[in-house]
């Protein structure tokens, strides 16, 4: 006889009780977003504030309502964050959320699928297909990466993801598929000019091309574009001393300056010594949501990967990427591991996606679903007037500069990114930098442009108006005054 079950049940929150909760946070997020224009951009507080606020050890009996949560987020989480839905936030690229992108998330939180695999949730896979080809449609994309052809669409966390998969297949490629089966064999090479995101060198050195094995190309002064004629001596050099050019990953819209790399060159060359071409459209391939903005995705038919990433300016909480192939067959190749404990008839049938060959984990959250909470509630005219305004706006800070004397702007701003500087040493800019941020009321960071400190003035947070670019520019004009006067 076995022994009598004594059942143990654990305090779970039941649904009621969530219900109430729920309610409680979800009214907790909208004054927050009400009131968030309001707080300084960025925390003051020293190294060691919030943790020093914190008891040092979890709590040993349950039951704290989720009152006493929130009034700890208030007290001393938020004033430790920066907050980067604030309408003067202007640093790094914007991190953009919305309201249908939380909501979304939230169902994906409460529904807790893997999509692993098309059996694991099919509706997972089928709904990340269609909004995929949605958004391919959307910005107008090159018919290959479309599902209904050889190619398609799939959710990473990160544009550092992509280029890392990108990489991978083009390994795989390059090596014949010596790189999967027993290593690298040979010195394989990639590209990318010396204003190519730092995520590229990384997916070199994790996919074992080390960081010398990154080429770093150089781009033409005035315009930050890579020179597609260094780009060619650089394959040739490496052709001549027998290495193998494995990809080469272009920019549209770089993070120091949103510089558009020449991509139907650079694309003619690759296509010439079949090298993979993965486009990296990070921040500015949400522009193409609008077709007079379309002219920085020329050349995009001759990629072999393009990826850009709806949480920097499509209103999707992050993380949400958007990684399309040319030919899916390869990336599978490269990918795929099949144990036992996965295998099932659809999968076996060939006939159904399987996201897990797509990607670097095995398992995967729902995150088609804040994109397609997203693209109901905005529309394509919606993400459209999101887009313009951050362009206008841009335009109306450059104008500002421009009529100012003491400032110049230092390259080109084709989106929402100025990038600006006083004529004046580092030193000078560094402290205008500084000065104004340390006011609270804008966040602004900062990058090297031919060696010289230049300021970044990055708009697209959904809250921010003209009112908040010309508080910014009232700010940095006074404050130049200020460090000018002797
Ligand atoms: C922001 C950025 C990345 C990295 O983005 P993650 O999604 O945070 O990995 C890559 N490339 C470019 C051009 C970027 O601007």
């Amino acid at each position: 006889m076995p022994d009598q079950l004594v059942e143990v049940t654990a305090p779970h929150m039941d649904p009621e009780e969530f219900r109430r909760a729920g309610h409680a946070v979800v009214d907790w997020i909208a004054d927050y977003w009400a009131t968030v224009g309001q707080r300084p951009v960025t925390p003051s507080d020293p190294p060691g504030t919030v943790a020093a606020a914190l008891p040092t050890t979890p709590p040993t009996t349950g039951g704290e309502p989720v009152e006493a949560v929130l009034a700890d987020l208030d007290a001393i989480v938020v004033p430790g964050l920066t907050h980067w839905q604030h309408p003067s936030f202007f640093g790094y690229f914007p991190a953009n959320t919305s309201g249908p992108s939380v909501l979304g998330d939230l169902v994906s939180s409460g529904l807790g699928v893997q999509g692993m695999l098309w059996a694991t949730s099919p509706a997972s896979t089928e709904l990340e297909t269609v909004l995929m080809d949605w958004l391919a449609h959307l910005l107008d994309l090159p018919q290959r990466f479309r599902s209904t052809g050889t190619g398609g669409g799939v959710i990473q966390d990160s544009a550092s993801s992509a280029t890392l998969v990108a990489t991978l297949a083009a390994l795989h490629r390059a090596s014949g598929g010596r790189w999967r089966d027993t290593g690298i064999d040979r010195r394989y090479r990639a590209y990318t000019s010396t204003h190519g995101h730092s995520s590229i060198e990384k997916a070199a050195r994790i996919a074992g091309l080390g960081s010398d094995g990154t080429r770093a190309i150089d781009v033409d002064p005035d315009t930050q574009a890579m020179l597609p004629a260094a780009l060619r001596a650089a394959i040739e050099a490496d052709l001549a001393a027998g290495d193998v050019p494995a990809i080469v990953v272009a920019t549209i819209g770089t993070t120091s300056t949103t510089a558009v790399d020449p991509v139907p060159e650079i694309g003619a060359i690759c296509a010439e010594y079949g090298i993979w071409l993965h486009v990296d459209a990070a921040y500015a391939g949400a522009a193409a949501v609008c077709p007079e903005l379309r002219w920085s995705h020329a050349g995009l038919e001759y990629a072999d990967s393009y990826c850009f990433d709806p949480h920097k300016w499509l209103l999707t909480g992050f993380d949400c990427d958007a990684f399309w192939v040319a030919d899916r067959a390869e990336l599978i190749e490269a990918l795929t591991v099949l144990p036992e404990f996965l295998r099932n008839a659809a999968s076996d049938s060939g006939a159904v996606i399987d996201y897990r060959d797509w990607q670097v984990p095995l398992g995967r959250r729902f995150r088609a679903l804040k994109l397609w909470f997203v693209l109901r509630w905005y529309g394509a005219e919606g993400l459209q007037a999101h887009i313009r305004s951050g362009v206008r706006l841009a335009e109306r800070f450059a104008d500002q500069v421009r009529a100012d004397d003491r400032f110049e702007l230092a390259a080109a701003h084709p989106f929402a990114l100025v990038c600006f500087r006083l004529r004046a040493d580092d030193d000078v800019n560094a402290a205008l930098l500084a000065s104004v941020n340390a006011t609270g009321r804008v966040h602004l960071t900062h990058t090297r442009l031919a060696g010289r400190y230049t300021l970044r003035m990055a708009i697209g947070s959904p809250q921010t108006t003209a009112t908040h670019i010309d508080d910014a520019w009232t700010l940095l004009a006074t404050t130049a005054k200020d460090l000018l006067t002797p």
